[in-house]
């Protein structure tokens, strides 16, 4: 499967291109927007575009044509203001939804947040983040793609336990960033997380037997 990275740099966006890359059954393409990302990248063997969340839509079409997957795991970071937020959490987010269904690009994966979809769970200091996840989230559900919501819990940079909960099965809590990387790349070709929002976090269960659990 050919799967298209948007967010490629990012602290998750890394660990996916990299475990995507070590897969036999997958072609990596990393979307990042600098020159420099993109020759560290080469210089791993690993196929890389560049392209801008606040570019068109049919410039992301065609960043994104001939491929078969597409995973966003892109984000305006915390340091940014509220006004980044809206264009790339949101914006940014439903135009690759649109540059998706324009490129024939049918399978769609989206890194959401553990509560999106609950309007009562918003914490006060980032409500506009969960604004926009929720919006970004609902555009997702309303397309004509094949696509998979996943809501990780709070992110950490320990090491991949490998162990999740999943689903009916997942309280509010955290998960490292490596795991969710690797969630992501199981559920790209998971058939079984088709048209589902799942929310993930640490847990006792390698990621098939979470699942299956819990959604
Ligand atoms: P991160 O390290 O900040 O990565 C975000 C990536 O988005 C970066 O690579 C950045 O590119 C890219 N990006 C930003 N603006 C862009 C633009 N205009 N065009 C193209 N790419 C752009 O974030 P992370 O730690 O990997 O987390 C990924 C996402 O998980 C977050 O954005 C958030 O939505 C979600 N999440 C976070 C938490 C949490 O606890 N923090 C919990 C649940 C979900 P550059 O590298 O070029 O800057």
């Amino acid at each position: 499967m050919k799967v298209f990275v948007i967010g490629a740099n990012g602290q998750v966006g890394h660990e996916l291109v990299n475990t995507l890359h070590k897969n036999e059954h997958h072609e990596v393409t990393a979307m990042v927007r600098k020159e420099e990302q993109q020759k560290e990248l080469e210089d791993k063997g690993i196929t890389s575009v560049i392209a801008d969340l606040e570019g068109s839509v049919d410039e992301l079409a065609e960043a994104m044509k001939g491929q078969d997957a597409v995973i966003f795991a892109a984000g305006s970071g915390g340091g940014t203001g509220q006004d980044m937020t809206l264009l790339i959490d949101l914006d940014g987010a439903v135009k690759t939804v649109e540059a998706a269904e324009q490129a024939g690009v049918q399978r769609y994966v989206m890194l959401s947040a553990f509560g999106v979809g609950d309007r009562s769970t918003w914490s006060d200091e980032i409500k506009p983040y969960y604004v926009a996840k929720y919006y970004a989230d609902h555009h997702v559900e309303e397309s004509s793609l094949d696509w998979t919501i996943l809501r990780p819990g709070a992110l950490t940079d320990d090491a991949a336990t490998g162990k999740y909960a999943a689903g009916k099965d997942a309280e509010a809590g955290e998960i490292t960033r490596n795991d969710v990387a690797h969630a992501l790349a199981h559920i790209v070709d998971d058939s079984s997380t088709s048209k589902k929002a799942i929310e993930l976090v640490n847990g006792k269960h390698p990621i098939e037997a979470a699942l299956k659990s819990g959604i």
